[in-house]
């Protein structure tokens, strides 16, 4: 069985593309040592690619105004009992000022598909960040025209995330209403085209999601050469239509976490806020641990940070940012990892 799940491996780790057969049969296996071996090979192969230290970004969630009514989402449009806030300008430099001077190289900003957001004010907020701080700033506001997301590159923007949530069409259109499969897998594509680090991922979980699905949503990461990859369990929401479904599994999202570091080598794959919040403990060890080398710190201001609520949150991040640093250092210790502020500190502890 051990040298069967190695030469399995083996198999998809080198191959152009793998068959869906051999994602499924390793994304099916249950028993305790089985998933062991392919979380231990996933293991190695980051600490090839990416060495040992976990890289850190910052997200500041900068708008919950949304357009949008996913199925699964707390800040759908539909959720009218929320309240709703956009962060000003001067709010959003004085959270990227205090994670700066935690020493965070990377600042996502994120936020629903808010239809104020105008084009030219993300500009300048880029361009801000870019001369005042020099960080790498990441985008993740949802699907807008090509025109825009040239306009945001050109302006220094880095990196965008825009997850395609399912790679099967049919199950797209029933999480999203209103919304078309085919333009988020052409937007993606644009970004790259555009020379953005673009991100991806998936939602694992989600009723009507099968095997056979899961498999084809990490072909499509291989298929996309993401540079990026945020694997997040379904966690129901009390004011969606999903509220009375299961949680997706967080082993599951591990299955995939590790199939995803063994067919991409080089991504980007964070230990999710959402595996930190699901299935009732705290899995984001154990992502570090099965291929994933980020994690995530949030510094929306305080006042906000309860409104942002796209699934309930078991553990609040909040309190003093020294906490934080104690936090990640023991996570990180417990992994017999360190922690990487910046992606400079990153190549050179690979290269030491
Ligand atoms: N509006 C932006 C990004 C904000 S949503 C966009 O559309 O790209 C960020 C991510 O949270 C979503 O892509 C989705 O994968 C995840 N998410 C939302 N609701 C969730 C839930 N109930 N459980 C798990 N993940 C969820």
């Amino acid at each position: 069985m051990a040298h069967k799940i190695k030469c399995l491996l083996d198999k998809i780790s080198e191959a152009a593309l793998p068959a869906r057969e051999d994602i499924e049969y390793i994304l099916s296996l249950e028993d305790s040592l089985s998933l062991q071996r392919v979380f231990a090979y996933a293991d190695i192969l980051r600490a090839e690619t990416k060495g040992e230290a976990i890289l850190l970004r910052a997200i500041i969630e900068f708008s919950n105004v949304c357009r949008n009514r996913c199925a699964y989402c707390g800040i759908s449009k539909n959720n009218r009992g929320l309240l709703r806030y956009r962060l000003s300008r001067d709010e959003i430099m004085e959270s990227v000022s205090r994670l700066h001077a935690f020493g965070i190289g990377t600042v996502i900003l994120q936020s629903g598909e808010d239809p104020c957001l105008e084009s030219a004010w993300l500009v300048s907020v880029i361009e801000e960040i870019k001369s005042r701080f020099g960080l790498i700033v990441t985008l993740s506001v949802g699907e807008r025209s090509f025109e825009e997301y040239a306009l945001w590159r050109n302006a220094g923007a880095d990196r965008y995330l825009l997850k395609i949530e399912t790679a099967n069409e049919a199950l797209y259109r029933s999480l999203h209403p209103e919304m078309s499969f085919a333009r988020r897998m052409r937007l993606i594509s644009e970004l790259k085209s555009l020379g953005y680090e673009t991100g991806s991922g998936n939602i694992v979980g989600v009723a009507g999601q099968t095997i056979e699905m899961i498999a084809e949503d990490i072909l499509f990461f291989k298929k996309m050469h993401l540079e990026m990859v945020g694997i997040n369990p379904f966690i129901p929401h009390p004011d969606t239509p999903l509220a009375h479904h299961k949680a997706g599994s967080s082993l599951m999202a591990l299955k995939i976490i590790a199939l995803t570091r063994i067919l991409l080598k080089d991504a980007n794959i964070p230990a999710t806020t959402a595996l930190a919040h699901s299935n009732g403990s705290d899995a984001r060890k154990d992502a570090l641990m099965a291929g994933a080398n980020v994690l995530m710190l949030n510094f929306t201001p305080e006042k906000y940070k309860a409104y942002y609520t796209l699934y309930p949150h078991l553990i609040r991040e909040s309190g003093p940012i020294t906490g934080y640093k104690d936090f990640l250092t023991e996570l990180a210790a417990t992994c017999g990892r360190s922690i990487a502020y910046t992606e400079k500190a990153l190549r050179e502890q690979v290269c030491a």
